[in-house]
């Protein structure tokens, strides 16, 4: 793996200044890594090929919510796009201004829509008529009027993974345009709702441009028809999804590629595409990066555990599993994976399969991928999991959450500590008949005898 973050020094796979196999010795394996200064580059390379747009650039926290990588953000001036009261609650907790949260998301609560007034969020965006209904309700009653973007669905086929496309007319995702329009022309005065602006979001890992305009041109074609009709909107949301490179490096498929390149063209193509769309329209704007603000900022580092052959496959079996990183098993997804001490030039690559402890087949990192030699004790990084990665972690088998680190030129921070055992067990409880009293089947039946007598 090579990218301007993470590379080789001395033979010695380093985030920045720091080698990955002394915070191995540190904190333990597994555990994610991030690079400040790439997380600093992404954001910075977005906000600049927008200058000049009246934008506010607001971070999806789904994509990793550490309050480190939500701060590195806000202090760079973003704002944050939240799907819930937690997440609602990280943002501010990390510093990011109420006024440059948007709230997204198809089921929010009436407790969340609640947050989000009590916050003075800068926007709601409302996916359906029922929850505009019930944000008017919710505003009305605590006498204030919430700030609206609705969200249309623009029956455009992002070209994207199943799971992760969002803007066909089959997905849950939006209210139909046309809904929206005849909706919008009939009821221009709605108490406790006030109707900004207009949002779309057609799906993640994007890497292809034409879905985004043909889904751009459709919502800006609705907005100057509303405007021209008299709607006082002045926004428009045109979410997030921009895609990165999984594939990158010395080892992988389609040989070295250079990551941070890549996205930063793809940015840049995005940028001018946008600024051809809106030249000339009476409009702010809001866009929500996720995965290309921190995906290739990151790294989960593993250890090898065992090396078996059965049959015709070899396994290496590491000590990280799908509960710290489900990607591979719920999008098939592609990670590099890459040993932390330099491969010699030239070794031989053979196909093994990696795969976790947990006592499922999709636990499965990667099946018959070339790597040069590894054995029991060495340490892996899987590249490219900074996004949707340790957010999607979880403690199945009982396996603590992996610790965060964050590196910024050669010092480090651990940003979450291990779970710890007791930290997991303790959010258990026992129901009252079974702390405490002896309540085997013998005692009920005895009991009930007692009962009876
Ligand atoms: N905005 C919305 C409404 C989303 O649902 C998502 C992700 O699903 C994002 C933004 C961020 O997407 P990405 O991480 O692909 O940029």
């Amino acid at each position: 793996m090579s990218n301007r973050y993470f590379s080789y020094r001395d033979g010695r796979l380093q985030a920045s200044g720091v080698p990955l196999d002394a915070l191995a010795e540190a904190v333990g394996t597994p555990f994610y890594c991030y690079d400040a200064d790439a997380l600093e580059h992404s954001y910075s390379h977005f906000a600049t090929a927008l200058s000049g747009l009246p934008a506010t650039i607001c971070y999806a926290l789904k994509a990793n919510s550490n309050q480190a990588v939500i701060a590195t953000f806000a202090r760079l001036g973003a704002g944050a796009d939240v799907v819930s009261e937690g997440e609602l609650r990280r943002a501010l907790t990390a510093g990011v201004p109420a006024r440059k949260i948007v709230f997204a998301g198809v089921g929010k609560t009436p407790r969340e829509l609640a947050a989000g007034l009590d916050a003075g969020i800068l926007q709601f965006n409302v996916e359906s008529l029922s929850e505009l209904k019930r944000l008017a309700e919710v505003a009305t009653a605590r006498g204030t009027t919430a700030p609206v973007a609705l969200r249309v669905n623009p029956d455009v086929d992002a070209g994207t993974h199943a799971k992760i496309t969002t803007g066909r007319a089959d997905s849950k995702f939006g209210i139909d345009a046309a809904e929206a329009r005849a909706f919008l022309l009939a009821n221009r005065e709605i108490p406790g709702i006030r109707i900004e602006g207009l949002a779309v979001h057609i799906g993640s890992q994007l890497t292809d441009i034409q879905p985004y305009r043909l889904a751009f041109e459709r919502l800006i074609a609705l907005y100057r028809e509303l405007k021209t009709a008299g709607l006082p909107l002045k926004r428009l949301d045109f979410g997030g999804g921009i895609g990165i490179s999984y594939r990158h490096g010395p080892l992988s498929e389609n040989g070295a590629g250079e990551e941070v390149g890549e996205a930063d063209a793809r940015v840049t193509a995005y940028a001018e595409m946008v600024r051809g769309l809106v030249q000339g329209l009476d409009a702010d704007f809001v866009f929500e990066p996720g995965r290309l603000l921190v995906g290739n900022a990151g790294v989960l580092v593993t250890r090898v555990l065992y090396v078996k052959d059965n049959g015709p496959r070899r396994f290496v079996i590491v000590d990280a599993a799908m509960n710290d990183l489900i990607r591979p098993t719920l999008y098939d997804a592609w990670h590099e994976i890459v040993p932390l001490t330099q491969p010699a030039a030239g070794a031989a690559l053979r196909p093994v399969d990696v795969v976790g402890p947990i006592c499922e087949s999709s636990d499965t990192f990667a099946r018959e991928r070339p790597l040069p030699p590894v054995a029991e004790g060495d340490l892996l990084a899987f590249s490219s999991a900074g996004a949707y990665s340790f957010v999607m972690a979880s403690t199945y088998n009982s396996r603590p959450l992996a610790p965060e680190v964050l590196v910024r030129g050669d010092r480090y921070a651990v940003v979450r500590p291990r779970m710890d055992y007791e930290t997991m067990i303790g959010q258990d409880r026992l129901p009252d008949w079974l702390a405490g009293q002896d309540d085997s089947p013998r005692q009920r039946k005895a009991g009930r005898a007692r009962g009876a007598a």
